[in-house]
């Protein structure tokens, strides 16, 4: 069973943090009420599509139904689906994922996305809603592969567990999904951008200690 919600921040166990959100705007937060809009707007789309199976790139509708099925097989009772809306979580990342209780979250950060959002349309405005629809998509995705194959940290796990985790989970977004992305030249943020390449780098393999490195020095493990 799927279900989804509108989230608290202050309710929600941060246990994984994705790639932080590149966008740091000087100002302050915005109207909740724009947050709100550009949740309506923005990332509702993309996650009812891959909650529903008609995401526009079916390679990644396909895995992240693959991944729910995993996680929710895994864990026995349901995958939820959390966003927040709370600013506190700006910086933190895009996405965070929560198994408890028999219950699997991946809950979205919209301020963060909002911000990435305001810092593309500058940067580049015609990929900018593209690029954050790829980030909603791979967020969730990746914050799958980490409950899916068991890739999550306590909140008492030592930086090493989490460390490895983030290594072994990015390898599979990167195998996986970013691989979609890259091979069709659909946008990504350069952070996305500099993994997937770090994987390639490293052969596509969490041998590697090029790519141990690279994971451990993006999360400053
Ligand atoms: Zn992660």
């Amino acid at each position: 069973m799927i279900r989804k919600f509108l989230v608290c921040a202050a309710a929600v166990f941060v246990l994984c943090q994705s790639v932080r959100a590149q966008a740091q705007l000087d100002s302050g937060p915005p109207p909740r009420a724009q947050v709100e809009a550009f949740y309506n707007q923005q990332i509702s789309p993309v996650v009812e599509g891959l909650l529903k199976g008609s995401h526009p790139v079916p390679e990644l509708g396909a895995r992240f139904s693959e991944l729910a099925v995993r996680a929710r097989d895994k864990y026995s009772l349901h995958f939820n689906v959390g966003i927040s809306l709370e600013y506190g979580h700006r910086k933190t990342g895009f996405a965070s994922n929560h198994v408890d209780a028999g219950q699997v979250w991946v809950t979205l950060y919209a301020p963060a996305l909002y911000d990435s959002h305001k810092q593309h349309q500058l940067t580049d405005p015609q990929h900018a809603d593209a690029i954050v629809a790829n980030t909603v998509a791979l967020s969730m995705i990746h914050e799958l592969d980490h409950a899916a194959h068991g890739y999550t940290s306590s909140p008492t796990a030592s930086a090493e567990e989490r460390a490895q985790n983030e290594i072994w989970a990015w390898a599979e977004t990167c195998e996986k999904s970013m691989s979609v992305l890259a091979e069709r030249g659909l946008p990504m943020t350069r952070k996305q951008r500099e993994i997937y390449e770090a994987w390639i780098k490293a052969a596509r393999t969490t041998m590697s200690q090029s790519w141990n490195d690279f994971i451990r020095n993006m999360y400053g493990y």
